[in-house]
């Protein structure tokens, strides 16, 4: 048993070509946040707080879609959703929110300070203010990047976790050789401590261009985020489809009522879901990581306590 930990920038229809100036950035992030995740689990510090951390990094940084940086609704504004879980099944949630800095550490809050879970729009924008966590204008994450994305989803009339997702009759040769702007995404963060006390949280801006109201998988537990004491998972890509496969849930369950291994039970639920929809990351009570995804990559990273450490954005046969 030793601790592990994984966070996860997206998944989706990322191009071969990525051009540099927008992969460094977020193998950037991945890096330094994967090291305060490292720094957080050997100085002890409880999975919850270790995964709220990471992702609050993930929520601040521009190029990734959640808290700054997160992609547009079809009328130009930002809802932004969270949820976080640990072992003990505690969860909290929170959707549709406008001006709320870090929505991570609102459905910690919503967790630890209501007889509730889940708090939406008004109500947890309400909630924020009651608690004092740092608000600010909504302009704040409104990125110029996010506007041009929602322009091109707008003329393609598409709702999608990126603009470069060839349409249907578009070749392989035609993805791999897109080079237009990189697929952004949803964060996470999934830890596991050396005494098997593990945490979830995933955060997201959604999907570019969605109805105003959507509420995506992100914040809906056994869906985007789920915790037990065998594993922590949290998913990525299109939440309607990781919603109709209860995907995090199935990991776990897979592992408790069949007796798959993480990485078994992982691989499984991806296959299930239709191709081009999913990835996530997931750790297991006794230290191991699985980060399975069936899109065309999925920005990730890891490190356990034996010493392995991974940064990575498609299979390992393109990385
Ligand atoms: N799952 C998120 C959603 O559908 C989007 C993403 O993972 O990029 O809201």
């Amino acid at each position: 048993m030793g601790w592990a930990i994984a966070l996860h920038g997206g998944a989706g229809d990322i191009p071969l070509s990525l051009p540099s100036d927008r992969r460094q950035p977020r193998e950037e992030t991945l890096r330094r946040c994967l090291q305060i995740g490292v720094q957080a689990l050997k100085s002890q510090k409880p999975p919850l707080d270790v995964v709220e951390l990471v992702v609050r990094e993930l929520e601040n940084c521009p190029h990734f879609n959640a808290g700054r940086g997160s992609v547009l609704t079809t009328k130009g504004t930002v809802e932004m959703e969270a949820s976080i879980m640990d072992s003990t099944k505690r969860c909290g949630a929170v959707s549709g929110l406008t001006t709320v800095v870090n929505p991570i550490s609102l459905a910690r809050l919503v967790m630890e300070k209501t007889p509730h879970i889940y708090l939406a729009f008004d109500g947890a924008e309400t909630f924020a203010r009651e608690q004092g966590v740092e608000t600010i204008d909504s302009s704040y994450f409104i990125t110029p990047q996010n506007i041009e994305r929602l322009q091109q989803a707008k003329e393609a009339n598409r709702v999608q976790i990126d603009y470069t997702q060839p349409l249907p009759q578009a070749t392989e040769q035609e993805t791999e050789n897109s080079n237009g702007d990189s697929q952004i995404g949803t964060v996470g963060c999934v830890a596991v401590d050396n005494h098997g006390n593990l945490a979830s949280a995933t955060s997201t801006g959604g999907l570019v261009n969605k109805m105003v109201g959507r509420i995506g998988d992100t914040p809906v537990i056994g869906a985007g985020t789920y915790a037990n004491h065998l594993c922590a998972i949290s998913a990525t890509g299109k939440g309607e489809a990781i919603i109709r496969s209860t995907v995090a849930r199935d990991v776990a369950a897979l592992m408790e009522f069949k007796g798959l291994s993480l990485e078994e039970a992982a691989a499984s639920v991806v296959e299930s879901v239709p191709k081009g929809n999913v990835g996530l990351i997931a750790v297991s009570a006794s230290g191991e990581v699985a980060m399975p995804f069936n899109t065309t990559g999925m920005f990730r990273a890891c490190a356990t306590e034996d010493g392995y450490s991974e940064i990575s954005i498609w299979s390992s046969k393109h990385d």
